[in-house]
């Protein structure tokens, strides 16, 4: 295999990692998973090689060890890193902050310093839109909306980290870089063989909403009903999570066509906001089962609305979403169901 197709996905056991594994093996890319299934299971690599036809290479090991990390770049000759290895839990964050500085920034420093030492000149980075906060009129935010101070540490691991990046940009490093600014990803791989492995009661809403209908909660609480939305419930970008592992190819692609020293951010969604009564009746229409659900109050800290502007994920990525959101639900209702058949 040559050293063009070699990428580094730390995280690459996780929700998005291990979705963008199968993008990249399919556009013939070769994979290499650094991943400790802190916050994922060792069972998705079975459903890796069932859906690729090949045995995924991966280490298990936490990307903040220096040492063990490096034995990857050593024994390797790596064309790009894709970067997801990260604590998500907005809510855990608050409660103990230091635990995500020094996995989100101490990880993402270690695996920078290796990038640097052993000249790897592609690096994608997993941001989030949480770092243009509560859009101030416009809800529909481009790359250029002014970024926002964060209201959670993880949200701030974000901010700092892109900003991490542009410090290195700027001190004219090799490489080139994007960061990806995610919306709301959900569903599961079509197969139904890998896809959301919450660890413990789900933070995000489709896993909570499948979950709750499978039996595993007893109830789902829609947390807050009055906000300025045409039916009360917060707004978000939902995007099916293989429409966003496929952005990451298309981002090394781009890449490793630039020259050195390029940085950039882009947004990734579909550009269409959903509520969450909109989210609960569509899986009730799509499924057919009936969803036990209450309002509850507000969640501290949520934003309102939010969506994409999608314009420069076109352009710079020629990339765009193939799957619907209807998609989405059904594959997250098939990957629960699945699950609940092997439990
Ligand atoms: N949400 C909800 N009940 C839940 C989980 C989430 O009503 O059990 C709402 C939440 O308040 C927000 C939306 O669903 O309006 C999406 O939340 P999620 O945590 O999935 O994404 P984020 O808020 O990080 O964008």
């Amino acid at each position: 295999m040559t050293r063009e197709k070699n990428v580094l996905v730390t995280g690459g056991a996780g929700y998005i990692g291990s979705h963008t594994i199968v993008q990249l093996v399919e556009n013939g890319f070769n994979p290499i998973i650094a991943d400790d299934f802190r916050n994922s299971d060792i069972s998705v690599l079975k459903g890796l090689e069932q859906i690729t036809g090949r045995k995924i290479v991966h280490y298990d090991l936490d990307v903040c060890n220096y040492i063990e990390l490096k034995s990857i770049f050593k024994n390797h000759s790596i064309a790009g890193v894709i970067h997801f290895a990260a604590d998500k839990a907005v809510g855990e964050s608050v409660s103990n902050p230091l635990k995500y500085y020094k996995n989100n920034i101490g990880g993402l420093v270690n695996v920078l310093e290796l990038c640097s030492e052993f000249e790897i000149e592609n690096f994608v980075f997993s941001s989030s839109c949480t770092v243009y906060g509560e859009p101030k009129e416009e809800k529909e935010v481009s790359e250029s909306t002014p970024l926002s101070k964060a209201n959670s540490p993880y949200g701030n691991t974000k901010l700092v980290g892109e900003q991490i990046l542009l410090d290195l940009h700027n001190s004219g490093a090799r490489m080139n870089i994007l960061s990806l600014r995610y919306f709301n990803p959900i569903g599961a791989h079509p197969s139904g063989l890998i896809g959301e492995l919450p660890v413990g009661k789900p933070n995000n809403l489709l896993p909570y909403v499948t979950q709750t209908a499978i039996g595993k909660q007893n109830e789902l609480t829609v947390f807050g009903k009055d906000y300025p939305t045409p039916d009360g419930t917060c707004i978000r970008d939902y995007i099916h999570v293989c429409d966003l592992a496929e952005a990451h190819v298309k981002a090394i692609l781009l890449l490793q066509q630039k020259e050195s020293n390029f940085i950039d951010q882009v947004n990734i969604g579909t550009g269409k906001g959903t509520s969450v009564l909109e989210i609960i009746n569509s899986f009730e229409r799509l499924t057919g089962e009936k969803l036990n659900w209450k309002f509850g109050p507000r969640r501290e800290g949520d934003v309102v609305e939010i969506y994409a502007n999608v314009s420069k994920s076109f352009e710079l990525l020629n990339w765009k979403c193939k799957y619907t959101f209807e998609d989405a639900i059904e594959h997250a209702w098939s990957w629960e169901k699945n699950l609940a058949q092997h439990a």
